[in-house]
């Protein structure tokens, strides 16, 4: 594998590619890899000629300065996981390739899905998503980008990035790897303790319940009774909310044809964790 950390090798390596008319897939990351990253590497390596990923914690996507100096680093355990899964190429830049002196950063109009959830939250986090993203794309030139459903208000609003920035991208969404008990991988994960990894499953358990008897129940009573579920068990919820996968607006709102989605962030201690579940 090849490992690249200045942005003008990396240009030389994709400006090979488009002359050769290989197909780029590109799988953006923050390290502290697992077999959810691997999965959307191994669907890129399936379908591209050449598949990058990126390692880089993007200082500007964290709306808490204590959840960026914890954020898992493994950066050798990722490039022997990267090595064993074939992977081609790895972008590793520091910040001052992704951000150099010029940098000019710029609003991405990101409208009610900024304003809701994650992006209600987690204030400016999108913005900071949009803009790495932004950058990472038009150093990689992708033909197509892969990233994972478990972050799935992401999803919408990378497809919203590619429409604002008239990238020609194809965007792929992987499903959610989950381990045995149902936790939905995560780099957040590595930060649990035992007693708080025997909890953490209780997330997705509270998703199934919801996806069960969401056809025949009130939405808000359903909200009610998963939320107090998940106090009860040693939580902290800070949302559970039922929506339109396509907008994320209120069930109510929606026309009744369309899928729903329930979508959670809740704590265990200082760990913030997020899954979602397509309901019908
Ligand atoms: P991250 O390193 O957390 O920024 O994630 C990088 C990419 O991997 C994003 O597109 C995530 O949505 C995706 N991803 C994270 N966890 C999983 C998972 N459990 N299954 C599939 N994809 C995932």
């Amino acid at each position: 594998m090849i490992i690249i950390k200045k942005a003008k090798d990396l240009a030389a390596i994709v400006n090979n590619a488009i002359i050769a008319k290989k197909s780029i897939g590109f799988v953006p990351t923050m390290g502290a890899l697992h077999s959810g990253h691997l999965s959307l590497i191994a669907q890129s390596a399936k379908e591209n000629q050449l598949t990058i990923c990126s390692i880089f914690i993007n200082p500007t996507q964290f709306n808490n300065p204590d959840d960026f100096k914890k954020y898992p680093v493994t950066i050798e355990t990722d490039i022997d996981l990267l090595e064993k899964c074939g992977s081609q190429v790895l972008f590793l830049p520091d910040t001052t390739e992704i951000y150099p002196q010029d940098f000019k950063s710029i609003h991405y109009e990101l409208g009610y899905l900024e304003t809701i959830l994650e992006g209600k939250f987690r204030p400016g986090h999108f913005q900071g998503v949009c803009q790495v993203v932004d950058r990472l794309l038009s150093m990689v030139k992708p033909d197509k980008l892969y990233i994972g459903q478990k972050d799935f208000q992401q999803c919408l609003v990378i497809s919203r990035l590619l429409e604002l920035r008239e990238f020609k991208i194809k965007l792929i969404i992987c499903p959610t790897l989950r381990e045995s008990d149902g936790l939905a991988m995560s780099s957040r994960n590595a930060r649990l303790d035992p007693e708080q990894r025997k909890l953490a499953p209780k997330i997705y358990e509270t998703l199934l319940m919801i996806k069960n008897t969401f056809s025949d129940s009130d939405p808000k009573e359903l909200i009610k009774k998963a939320t107090n579920h998940l106090n009860a068990a040693g939580f902290e919820t800070e949302y559970i909310e039922i929506a339109d996968a396509e907008s994320l607006r209120s069930p109510e709102l929606s026309n009744n044809n369309k899928r729903h989605v329930v979508l959670v962030a809740a704590y265990l201690k200082d760990i913030r964790l997020i899954d979602n579940l397509l309901l019908d």
